[in-house]
């Protein structure tokens, strides 16, 4: 068989990447749940800890933040991919919080070796930055505080500690003292912070190196012989298109590119691994963190549109705890998230929390100095003049909570959410009207249409 033929023989896995299409919060992890019993994989592929989102296992509330929520099916292969960066400290810690739930995890999780790592002193940077920034005036990017933006620096500048040194004693020992020298230059002589001592910082290292050396895997080369063997993977993204590196409203962005298209670079195959780019939006548009946002309400008057989007839709973050910024559903902005990740499919969560309300509203463009724009701008200095157009639509005074079919929709709801698909021009192919697993409407598959 010529090796034409012989890949045209080959049955793989469809593949499926999830990602979010606002600033994160859209209730991704609901989806990735729903969808990983179609999956023998889930892989993260970008960000860290900073990610999260709150599950119920036998009663017992648990936040996954690092690990893929495809830990939560038994037999399911989870993968922590090269584009993650890694607190080791941490996922232990969540390790040992699944396993109490009674969760089998490391014979399931397999961990990239090439993953930079976050340690003490990226965290301590982290903070002392974001305390700086607010005293001299610059204002906070509100960071998670979790060593996210540090790491990655370190990643790009090419003198990150991966996975793989914790294998090498000496090796690790040498590059964190190069590297701890750096940053101890930092935290004490500008960031006014304390320098952090070397040896508890690679005791401890080596003390979780045990630990971790069994999970440590060719994550690429797994992830392609499951999808091989004809096991469908799904990828996982965290945060969201406009917290993205390079693509969101910079410089109020998390530190990696969250876009489906990292899906691959950031696990280590090819990108014609992804086949369906699902997209999930949330029915209004919420931010945690600085930055601007063009539709955002007041909040804290009960009775305002804000105060009802905070309260019903309950938008405090898993991480953090901070109270979510809250306002209408930019349309012209998922524009620019359709354009950059491809979107083959929409998945419109969180459709109950508009329940009750008289009108709805879709922000369909901007008028920036004076001119109509019709998709979010690229320069974050810019989107703060940014004054939202609306298209305006009658609201529904029935209940959508837990609804599964879409004729069972209100009348309003429908009409709502075929202007949303018409007006972005990609289809939605699931409809989320709370928080169970059943509460769903399918239109179309992912994994199977
Ligand atoms: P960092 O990722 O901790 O550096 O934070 C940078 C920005 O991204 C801040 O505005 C955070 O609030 C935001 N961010 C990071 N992770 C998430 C997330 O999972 N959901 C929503 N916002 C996030």
């Amino acid at each position: 068989m010529d090796t034409r033929s012989a890949a045209a023989a080959e049955v793989r896995g469809r593949n499926v990447v999830v990602v979010g299409t606002q600033w994160g919060d859209e209730g991704k992890g609901k989806v990735v749940d729903w969808l990983t019993d179609h999956a023998a994989g889930v892989v993260r592929f970008q960000g860290g800890h900073n990610a999260g989102h709150t599950l119920v296992i036998n009663g017992v509330k648990t936040a996954l933040q690092l690990i893929p929520s495809g830990i939560m099916r038994a037999g399911v292969a989870c993968y922590i991919g090269n584009g993650v960066v890694v607190d080791p400290a941490h996922l232990l810690l969540e390790i040992a919080r699944l396993e109490a739930a009674g969760l089998d995890v490391r014979s399931r999780l397999f961990l990239s070796e090439s993953c930079p790592l976050i340690l003490p002193f990226h965290v301590a940077v982290d903070k002392a930055r974001e305390a700086l920034r607010e005293t001299s005036g610059a204002g906070k990017i509100g960071t998670t505080g979790k060593g996210i933006g540090p790491a990655y620096e370190d990643k790009v500048a090419r003198r990150a500690l991966r996975v793989q040194d914790l294998k090498h004693p000496e090796r690790f020992a040498r590059k964190l003292r190069e590297l701890l020298a750096l940053h101890n230059v930092a935290l004490a002589g500008y960031l006014n912070s304390e320098a952090l001592e070397f040896q508890p910082i690679f005791d401890h290292a080596m003390q979780m190196a045990e630990q971790l050396k069994p999970m440590m895997a060719d994550v690429g080369v797994r992830i392609d012989a499951a999808n091989r063997a004809g096991g469908s993977i799904l990828f996982e993204g965290a945060q969201g298109t406009l917290l993205d590196i390079d693509h969101g409203t910079y410089p109020y962005v998390t530190s990696s590119n969250c876009v489906a298209g990292n899906a691959a670079a950031g696990s280590g195959v090819g990108p014609h691994l992804l086949h369906y780019m699902l997209g999930i939006t949330k029915a209004y548009t919420t931010r945690v963190g600085s930055g601007p946002f063009p539709t955002e309400l007041p909040m804290d008057e009960p009775g305002t549109v804000g105060y009802h989007l905070s309260t019903v839709g309950q938008e405090r973050g898993t991480v953090t705890g901070r109270a979510r910024r809250c306002g209408w559903l930019d349309g012209a902005a998922l524009k620019r998230a359709m354009l950059i990740n491809g979107i083959t499919g929409l998945c419109m969560t969180k459709l109950d929390v508009l329940d009750g309300l008289d009108e709805i509203r879709m922000c369909v463009g901007y008028e920036l100095h004076g001119e109509r724009v019709d998709i979010l701008p690229l320069d974050a200095d810019e989107i703060v003049h940014c004054q939202p157009v609306y298209e305006v639509f009658p609201g529904w005074t029935e209940k959508t909570f837990g609804v599964t079919a879409w004729d069972d929709l209100p009348l309003n709801a429908r009409c709502y959410l075929e202007r949303v698909q018409e007006f972005i021009k990609t289809p939605i192919a699931m409809v989320s009207t709370g928080p169970d697993r059943d509460h769903t409407i399918l239109l179309r598959h992912p994994y199977k249409d």
